[in-house]
């Protein structure tokens, strides 16, 4: 049977001179694996089309065994910037991992998708927050959003900011904001500053709020949403993303 998609190449493999075997992540089916004969050819049109992070119109056989054939393939969108910004560039490349790496075989993430799109366009400034703000649509995709509005361990309210300073910590394994009562059950806690926690509510929430202007953000603060999330990441996918060190060197 055949079928239309629009796709992002998240992982390419040479299979041999004249056929590839890429790693889509397709709007309308989630993650397939596909052949492309005549990919290392010149002339072929293939020949660019799967390069990584490009955004692919495709046309593929439906196999049984989990490698479709492609059959037409069709470049609607690039991202240039990336090539001229090397923090952007990794952090393309860390979005395509997370997708290739975490979600499963024809499981449609469409909200992802257009996440995924949405960043990469807009991968020319903030990158930090770009990329926390994607993790955190990949983590409520997957069915892994943190609590944020309360400990994630008995549920007692914690608004910010507070009457009272309350020692808060965050924890993947808890599933997010930890209170003083229930520090002990969850033992990959870190502290995390009400200003670290302000922004991850910030990102977490609707995306019509207006992002804070990066000067008023302090770095410490910074990095610390940015060690929380790559911890809650690395903890879902089970390993740490082998791009994450340069996304966050
Ligand atoms: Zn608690």
């Amino acid at each position: 049977m055949s079928e239309n998609a629009l796709a992002l190449v998240v992982r390419g493999t040479d299979w041999s001179e004249t056929s590839r075997i890429s790693t889509l992540f397709t709007r309308e089916f989630g993650k397939i694996r596909a052949l492309a004969k005549g990919g290392r050819r010149l002339n072929s049109k293939f020949e660019i089309a799967f390069d990584l992070l490009n955004v692919v119109q495709v046309v593929f056989l439906k196999k049984t065994g989990g490698l479709e054939l492609l059959t037409e393939a069709q470049i609607v969108e690039r991202f240039p910037h990336l090539r001229t910004n090397l923090p952007a560039l990794y952090a393309g490349y860390y979005i395509a991992e997370l997708l290739s790496e975490g979600t499963q075989d024809y499981d449609p993430h469409p909200a992802l998708f257009d996440a995924a799109l949405e960043t990469l366009r807009t991968l020319t400034e903030s990158v930090p927050r770009r990329v926390s703000a994607f993790e955190l649509v990949w983590l409520r995709e997957l069915g892994y959003s943190p609590r944020l509005d309360a400990c994630a361990v008995c549920a007692r309210g914690l608004s910010v900011p507070e009457a009272e300073p309350v020692r808060v910590e965050y924890s993947p394994e808890a599933g997010g904001l930890v209170c003083p009562d229930c520090l002990s059950q969850a033992r990959d806690r870190r502290p995390l500053s009400a200003v670290a926690r302000s922004i991850l509510q910030g990102l977490a929430g609707p995306p019509d709020g207006a992002p804070k202007p990066p000067e008023l953000v302090p770095l410490s603060a910074v990095r610390e949403v940015r060690a929380a999330l790559g911890q809650t990441v690395s903890y879902v996918l089970g390993r740490r993303p082998r791009l994450l060190g340069y996304v966050d060197g």
